[in-house]
């Protein structure tokens, strides 16, 4: 399966492709944990992106296509791959479509997650995680065990410096304005499908489930 993951920053992407990625068997390629491991290995091409993303910003079109290029490659996702958070704007989805027509292929769905706006600011200023192992909790909705603390390493847990409310209203503002352009630009091409996210995440899940190919969903 080849799977496009849409949708604001906050409306669970991450979260549920992990779980796809675990019960499918298909390695997840997020752009936002490739490029913060950058900036964690302070590479060049991670202190570039990190004045993007400190400000909220989209880091440029060259550097992400690089990174998912490198990864869409490798013989691991061969059989397929779910994307989180990429492609952004539509250069980055006809690159990407250079990319798999290359090696003789396409995408399966793309899921268009949908959440309101109230519910993604809260769920994005409550998110915590983990710095050693990047685990994510949320104060409010998956606490972990003590307050603050890793429940599987036992590392303090930070907040994202993206996810303080002045930069999530701007990486609101830049999804409206780049990156929503992409639900028509998918189902112009029938390949996007609608997800309700706003519930909690066990029931996210089973109502994704039924939208993947898989399961035979059209
Ligand atoms: P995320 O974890 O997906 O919310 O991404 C965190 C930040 O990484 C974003 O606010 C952008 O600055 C940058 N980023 C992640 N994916 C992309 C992408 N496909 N294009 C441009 N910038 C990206």
């Amino acid at each position: 399966m080849r799977l496009v993951f849409l949708g604001a920053p906050g409306v669970g992407k991450g979260t549920q492709a992990d779980r796809v990625s675990a019960n499918f068997n298909q390695p997840k390629i997020s752009t936002g944990d490739l490029l913060r491991e950058a900036v964690r290995n302070k590479t060049e091409l991670g202190q570039e992106a990190k004045r993007y993303m400190d400000q909220g910003q989209l880091v440029p079109d060259s550097v992400v296509i690089g990174l998912v290029r490198d990864r869409v490659g490798q013989p691991a996702c061969a059989r397929g791959f779910i994307l989180d958070g990429f492609p952004r704007t539509v250069p980055q989805a006809e690159e990407l479509a250079m990319m798999l027509h290359e090696c003789r292929t396409q995408l399966d769905r793309v899921v268009n997650f949908r959440v309101p706006r109230e519910q993604v600011v809260r769920r994005l200023s409550g998110r915590r995680s983990c710095p050693a192992c990047q685990t994510v909790f949320h104060v409010e909705f998956a606490p972990p065990a003590k307050s603050g603390v890793c429940d599987r390493c036992g590392q303090g847990l930070i907040q994202r410096s993206d996810d303080e409310p002045e930069t999530i209203e701007a990486r609101l503002r830049v999804y409206e304005e780049q990156t929503t352009p992409l639900v028509d630009y998918y189902r112009g091409k029938d390949l996007l499908v609608d997800l309700d996210a706003s519930g909690a995440v066990d029931s996210v899940y089973d109502k994704l489930a039924k939208l993947l190919p898989r399961h035979g969903a059209t």
